[in-house]
């Protein structure tokens, strides 16, 4: 039977929230970028998502690159395989403000180009079409009927 998975006040006396927890903190990373005020810092976050398993996301005003990978040294079991001498970075990160019953939301959240297109958009003055934009196809003319 599955084992149920408790929340953070839940916790009996010697237990540790990790022991519940698929190890959410060792499959991605965040690098803080820059808060895009161009259409070229938009075009070129539009480049990251095209890659997969990245996303842009805003928290407080500050933007992210966002990398879904798991970390190389997870175990089957969802534990570290290299605690000993794990990054600093993991050294330092406790379950205070962890993930564990993080659910996801963010201030803004982009998973694929065309959102990120969508908001510039809405949000910047318009663009002259870049060169490698080919230009939107001409509309058909169509007669008009005088009567
Ligand atoms: S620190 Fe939090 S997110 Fe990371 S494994 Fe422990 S409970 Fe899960
Ligand atoms: S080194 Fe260990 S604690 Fe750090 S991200 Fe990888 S699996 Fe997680």
């Amino acid at each position: 039977m599955a084992r149920k998975r408790p929340s953070r006040d839940q916790l009996k006396p010697g237990e540790v929230l990790c022991q519940y927890c698929t190890a959410k903190c060792c499959r991605y990373f965040a690098l803080q970028i820059d808060t895009p005020t161009t259409w070229d810092d938009f075009d070129k976050m539009r480049w990251y998502v095209m890659h997969g398993r990245t996303a842009i996301f805003v928290d407080s005003d500050v933007w992210y690159l966002l990398v879904y990978a798991d970390c190389q040294n997870l175990q089957a079991d969802h534990r570290c395989g290299l605690y000993e001498t794990r990054p600093q970075i993991c050294r330092d990160y406790t379950t205070d403000h962890c993930e564990y019953d993080d659910d996801g939301v963010y201030d803004k959240f982009f998973e694929v180009p065309e959102q990120l297109w969508e908001y510039a958009e809405a949000i910047l003055p318009q663009r002259s079409r870049p060169k490698w934009q080919p230009a939107s196809p001409a509309l058909p003319k169509l007669p008009i009927l005088t009567v």
